[in-house]
């Protein structure tokens, strides 16, 4: 049977998932959610044996059922090969009690990976099902990894262009470096003077733009997003809580329908929403960690059912997770509130407007399965430390910040769960900080020497997605204001 997806702020649209992927968004401005959240056909214990390719296709078949088999296994097959440095494609590992989700092994050594290796080619599939004849323009916000995962998925793909967006002076240098070295006539990267969350309403105000969007069908063009708000990107997402479960269970680490617990660190709520559907699902998931940085929007929201963004935007050595509009929560928003459209959408109207919303009671009941908890800059840093001091394991400052959420719920509860953290980024990305915090003396040198530094003593070859960049051009030099996002969209489809 068809799973339809509906919009988060109206109850009356429906669409197939082939359109959900096109649109990105909802013409309302709402989210698209599966009418219902389908539950695995096959046993954990048969999933236990398959391939994430496998995996990827149990898991993607009962969101995405208007692409035939062929079609998503071939999606599949051109999204997970060789740009993966390991054949796992997501690897566990257990330097210590707790097992890492590493999710970085893609070709821009973030988790973001995992679904923008795979949105281009679901993508390209949709618009072919849905007889469009537009070229497809991707814009996207980034507070640093998105971009260059959603750069490097795109880049020279047929039929599409790709304009990112990153605030000028709140991404990493190396992070930076990605960006503006890549390759690929049909991409453009602009820095614009703000922070993420401007970006964000910058691009979202684009897609709710109906003349803009005239102006572009004339010349042959439609947006579509590859943020963290399109299904395809959720969807995929789901697949390595799937496959991090059933690797345990494979080794005999847990005993079947035993649950585990996840940490995410999070940022725009998307990680750990898919985290969510794995549970929904029929993943054995006791608890769903939310890690946040020093921006503790989402700890508040989970301890008081009050979600507030009006507080001061912090920079922190996280920065993938500076975020105070963790869009994907709307979902969750939803979904708590029984698929209430219309309560959705006046909570998201007050978010607009006063930039706060607070939840009822009988929708904070539905939370239970979620347990907010924040790490400072000064714990994140000492989260490193210890890992790398006990274990010789080092990771990069996201992960540290769930990391040492764990510790701290660990010690505060009692909860002697089996849990995974997820690991959402190679150290390599954000070496600064993670040198900064095990061995500071080294910290002032150029960012490549510390690299080398960084490999020397953690014993871990530098991914070629560093090495790849170390002498790479720059190729992108755009800088604008946040009103001239749109002038600079149309300046390179012009062009
Ligand atoms: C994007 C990102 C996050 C946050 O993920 P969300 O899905 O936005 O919650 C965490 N860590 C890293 C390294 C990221 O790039």
């Amino acid at each position: 049977m068809e799973l339809m997806y509906l919009s988060t702020r109206d109850a009356g649209v429906k669409v197939s998932a082939s359109q959900a992927v096109l649109k990105g968004l909802a013409d309302d401005g709402g989210l698209f959610v599966p009418e219902r959240i389908p539950k695995l056909d096959v046993s954990l214990a048969d999933i236990a044996k398959m391939s994430y390719q496998r995996t990827a296709y149990e898991v993607m078949k009962l969101f995405f059922t208007d692409f035939t088999k062929e079609e998503l296994e071939g999606c599949i097959q051109a999204a997970y090969d060789e740009k993966f440095d390991c054949q796992e494609i997501a690897r566990l590992t257990k330097p210590g009690e707790e097992w890492f989700l590493e999710l970085f092994h893609g070709a821009t050594i973030a988790f973001k990976d995992m679904a923008l290796s795979i949105l281009p080619h679901l993508l390209i599939t949709a618009a072919k099902k849905n007889q469009v004849k537009n070229e497809i323009v991707i814009l996207t916000a980034t507070s640093g990894d998105t971009g260059k995962a959603a750069l490097s998925g795109f880049a020279d793909v047929k039929g599409t262009k790709i304009v990112v967006f990153y605030p000028k002076n709140g991404v990493s240098p190396i992070q930076e470096k990605q960006m503006v070295t890549q390759k690929g006539a049909n991409t453009h990267v602009v820095g614009i003077h703000g922070n993420f969350d401007q970006a964000q309403t910058g691009v979202k105000r684009m897609f709710a733009d109906k003349e803009l969007e005239k102006e572009l069908d004339g010349k042959g063009y439609q947006f579509s997003s590859a943020n963290s708000i399109n299904i395809g990107r959720l969807v995929p997402q789901i697949v390595y809580y799937v496959y991090a479960y059933t690797r345990l269970l494979a080794q005999g680490a847990i005993l079947e329908g035993e649950e585990i617990n996840f940490v995410v660190p999070t940022g725009n709520f998307g990680n750990i929403l898919a985290a969510y559907y794995a549970k929904r699902m029929g993943v054995p998931v006791h608890k769903l960690i939310c890690a946040s940085n020093e921006n503790k929007v989402l700890y508040d929201f989970f301890e008081t059912g009050r979600y507030d963004k009006n507080r001061e935007f912090i920079l922190t050595s996280s920065p993938s997770m500076d975020i105070l509009i963790s869009s994907n929560l709307e979902r969750l928003i939803y979904h708590i509130s029984g698929n209430d459209a219309k309560k959705n959408a006046e909570l998201m109207k007050r978010l607009s407007k006063d930039g706060a919303y607070e939840i009822t009671s009988d929708m904070k009941k539905e939370l239970a399965d979620f347990c907010g908890g924040y790490a400072s800059e000064q714990e994140t840093a000492q989260a490193i430390r210890d890992y790398y001091e006990k274990y010789n394991y080092v990771f990069d400052t996201h992960t540290a910040v769930a990391a040492s959420v764990y510790q701290k719920y660990k010690k505060r509860t009692k909860d002697d769960t089996k849990t995974v953290i997820v690991s959402t980024a190679s150290p390599f990305k954000f070496t600064r900080s993670v040198m900064d915090a095990i061995a500071p003396k080294s910290a002032d040198k150029p960012d490549f020497e510390l690299a080398d530094e960084l490999s020397r003593i953690s014993g871990v070859k530098i991914p070629q997605a560093i090495e790849s960049i170390r002498t790479a051009p720059t190729l992108h030099d755009t800088v604008c204001e946040v009103e001239k996002m749109p002038e600079e969209v149309m300046r390179f489809l012009d062009r």
